[in-house]
């Protein structure tokens, strides 16, 4: 509580103050880093970078990008020497796409300061500590189940409840839908596919939509053609927020609805390119992060793998944190071909696939020259329509991705969501070749 106070201070402070406040923080973790964790000694002695010569965020670039492959490889030298373990935490990434990973943080970044972060978002969007909330997420025992820490934050959202959302299918859903209106939620949450299962369900039934007062989504990019389903259903603006796993909450929507406010006071966000450097604002390139409050397991300019660019100009909501445009998704959303070309699946243009009577589907590049496409009909097909239908499917995407890339099409009953819940609508399991960035954007 403490945190958040802090937070809802610090977000109508002038800009001067929230980035002196963020370098001082900065060039604590830095000196932290130097003196406690092998990694980073080693890393700035090889490049004569002294913890004096990182000021602000501007200097971070003395130092390269730390990716998923460097957490992996050197695990125990990103730990903080003498960090005590009782207050590390363990965490895994959700592992759905590429490999997972595991990695630790403080009990003060994650429960501490990252939860605080989380509840300045729904104070955002309108809800306080101890309003109803439902959460539409996957009910899994979790490492932090067991902590009493985490337990006295659960107890404190007591009126938060989950609906379990592995369980919706045609035939859950009316009491799915029926169980949220009896709750009277403040604020609907969860995965944006998630609730988007649930938003067509009641628009396609006709079913009056739950009550509540706002939507907040996370953990994946919210599409437009999602953010205006959902307004449409609850007939309220969605608030999108942005989290990692290893960083928690980054930046979140206010109620502006422009962009995304950076949660400065507690994570340095650079924008970068390729190379790892900083780009200038309007450009897009990848978000890497730096988790200001993260001592036991520190990671600087940490590479996200998603895509976003900052905005210049004074948000309407009069706070002065910085801002991001649109978070473009996972790598995972991001399809390459042998020619290389780098084509995003949000210029996959899925609206055609809606116009073809698909009711629900999925993008899975399992090869480089090799992309299947699961679909589920609306109706059942007779083996004419179906083959109709695979023609165009194919059709469409074949102008999309390259004639080089061969498309699959699969008409199916059911798409399953991944282990987290996730109902993904694109899996990339090929990762970058090297040497080619060629970026192909159709819009
Ligand atoms: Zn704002």
């Amino acid at each position: 509580m403490r945190s958040l106070q802090e937070l809802e201070e610090s977000q109508w402070w002038p800009c001067e103050r929230i980035q002196q406040l963020q370098s001082e923080r900065l060039q604590r973790l830095i000196h932290h880093a130097y003196e406690r964790v092998r990694y980073y000694r080693a890393l700035m002695d090889a490049r004569g970078v002294s913890p004096s010569d990182i000021r602000t965020a501007a200097d971070l670039s003395l130092l390269p990008v730390l990716t998923k492959t460097d957490v992996r490889q050197h695990v125990s030298e990103l730990l903080a020497d003498g960090f005590p373990r009782r207050e590390l935490l363990v965490g895994r990434t959700g592992g759905s796409t590429g490999e997972p990973l595991s990695f630790y943080s403080s009990r003060e970044s994650r429960l501490s300061r990252g939860i605080a972060r989380a509840l300045r978002a729904y104070e955002w969007a309108g809800t306080y500590p101890g309003d109803p909330i439902v959460s539409v997420s996957r009910r899994r025992p979790s490492d932090s189940a067991k902590d009493p820490q985490f337990q006295r934050v659960v107890r404190f959202f007591s009126r938060n409840v989950v609906e379990d959302s592995a369980s919706l299918s045609d035939s859950s859903l009316p009491f799915v839908v029926q169980r949220i209106a009896s709750r009277r939620p403040r604020t609907l949450t969860g995965f944006p596919s998630t609730l988007c299962i649930i938003g067509e369900f009641i628009r396609d039934s006709g079913i009056p939509a739950p009550e509540v007062n706002a939507v907040v989504v996370g953990g994946e990019q919210l599409l437009d053609e999602q953010r205006s389903l959902l307004r449409d259903v609850f007939g309220t603006e969605p608030f999108s927020k942005y989290s990692s796993f290893e960083s928690f909450d980054i930046a979140m929507e206010c109620n502006a609805h422009e962009g995304f406010h950076i949660a400065a006071e507690d994570i340095v966000v650079e924008i970068v390119d390729d190379a790892g450097k900083p780009v200038e604002p309007g450009r897009q390139g990848r978000i890497v992060v730096t988790n200001l409050h993260e001592y036991g397991m520190p990671l600087i300019r940490y590479d996200t793998d998603d895509e976003s660019s900052l905005l210049e100009g004074a948000c309407a909501c009069g706070r002065s944190l910085p801002r991001l445009s649109t978070i473009i998704g996972k790598t995972g959303d991001t399809f390459y071909t042998p020619s290389g070309k780098r084509v995003s699946a949000r210029s996959f243009r899925t609206a055609i696939l809606v116009e073809l009577g698909i009711r629900r589907f999925q993008f899975v590049q399992d090869r480089l020259d090799h992309v299947t496409v699961k679909v589920v009909p609306n109706d059942s097909l007779s083996p004419g329509k179906a083959q109709k239908l695979v023609a165009a499917v194919k059709a469409h995407y074949s102008s999309t991705l390259g004639g080089d890339v061969e498309i699959r099409v699969d008409i199916v009953d059911r798409i399953e969501p991944t282990p987290a819940g996730k109902h993904l609508f694109y899996i990339s399991k090929v990762t970058r070749p090297p040497g080619k960035d060629a970026l192909v954007s159709q819009k």
